[in-house]
């Protein structure tokens, strides 16, 4: 079977071009083709001698998902489907900034995490994004939005905030963000490349090891028992752990602090004592936190807390000491806000059924 050269990072292309006798320079080049300028066929690739090119077509292929729709958002915002093999789909979306272009890119088709207040938990699970799938994302991306006039990058920053749970994918994850960072490919830099997770602890204190790059968690709780109830992932890996493993991957980050994004969920999270709670639990980690207005979709059974809450909850927690900020939610007409995106998923592992008997948890204080 032909090999997909979009699942290779920098040395695996190297190896296998040695493996059949060709310089690893080549490699290299046509990496460089494949990334820098987003080479689709052999064919273009016009430095490389015919001969190697004719024997890559036999061997190799160069498979990006296929580009299935594209909406652009009043705001700029711009989002893009692609399909992921039969009748599965993924979201990637690109948010512009005055500073700093970003693209959200998802790792997998589905979610198997039950993160209750997240749209894309309901669709059910299908299966990991391969790593050639998850650069793919930027692959088009970048393909679709050139250069600004300047000839400079659009896109400046990668979140992994898409679909699905990126350490619940994790060497696919490592090598696609491989092949972001390197200098003959993507070249992003290690601070501008984010990875968010709910918190899979062993493999985020790996992570450190393997690929640091800035780090977000969505944290959502300032306890145990809201925490349990809203990601059910906290009843295997509680907060007391899952701050350890925030703490030891400090030491391993390219940035000094760790982004902890909060949903704002009206009468779950959002009590003023939650705020106070947060400023105990962080002291001693450096840390952000992002506040994210809850962005509702049908049947969820949350409603996203006032805009005054969320200023009085962000002002308990800059009194105590942090930068707290408040997402400005993007791409609202399209559908490409936070936990929104939701592609089209066949669920392997019958959890829309579960869904279906959804009854809104309450944890509503007195
Ligand atoms: N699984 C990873 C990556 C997904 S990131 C993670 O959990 O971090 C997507 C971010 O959007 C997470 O912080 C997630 O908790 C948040 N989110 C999910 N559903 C949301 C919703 N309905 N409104 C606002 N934010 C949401």
């Amino acid at each position: 079977m032909k090999v997909n050269l979009l699942n290779f990072t920098l040395p695996k292309l190297e190896a296998f071009f040695e493996e059949y006798g060709e310089k690893k320079f080549r490699a290299r080049q046509v990496f460089r083709w494949l990334h820098v300028y987003g080479a689709e066929s052999f064919e273009e690739m016009t430095d490389i001698a015919k001969t190697l090119r004719a024997k890559l077509e036999e061997i190799a292929t160069i498979e990006v998902p296929k580009l299935v729709s594209e909406q652009n958002s009043s705001d700029g915002t711009r989002k893009w489907a692609l399909e992921v093999g039969t009748g599965n789909k993924i979201e990637a979306v690109f948010i512009p900034e005055d500073d700093r272009g970003t693209l959200c890119i998802s790792s997998q088709v589905g979610c198997a995490l039950e993160c209750q207040f997240c749209s894309t938990a309901r669709q059910g699970f299908n299966r990991n994004l391969s790593t050639g799938e998850i650069v793919g994302q930027l692959w088009w991306a970048n393909k679709r939005l050139g250069k600004d006039p300047k000839g400079e990058k659009i896109i400046t920053n990668v979140v992994m905030m898409g679909m699905g749970e990126p350490l619940a994918n994790y060497d696919s994850v490592i090598d696609a963000m491989k092949i972001m960072l390197d200098d003959n490919a993507y070249n992003l830099s290690k601070r501008k490349l984010t990875l968010s997770t709910s918190g899979i602890v062993p493999k985020l204190i790996q992570l450190g090891d393997d690929c640091p790059v800035s780090l977000a968690v969505s944290l959502h709780a300032s306890n145990d028992e809201v925490r349990d109830e809203i990601i059910p992932l906290n009843k295997k890996y509680p907060l007391d752990k899952l701050l350890d493993a925030c703490r030891q991957y400090l030491a391993k980050s390219p940035k000094n602090y760790v982004t902890f994004e909060y949903v704002m969920l009206k009468d779950v999270n959002d009590l003023l004592e939650h705020a106070h709670e947060l400023v105990e639990l962080m002291r001693g980690i450096e840390c952000k936190f992002n506040l994210i207005p809850f962005n509702p979709f049908p049947n969820s059974g949350f409603e996203s807390s006032s805009r005054n809450q969320i200023v009085r909850f962000q002002k308990i927690l800059q009194d105590g000491g942090y930068i707290a900020t408040v997402r400005k939610t993007r791409g609202d007409d399209i559908d490409a806000a936070c936990g929104q995106l939701v592609g089209k998923v066949k669920d392997k592992t019958k959890r829309q059924e579960k869904w279906k008997n959804y009854i809104p948890i309450q944890i509503k204080e007195e």
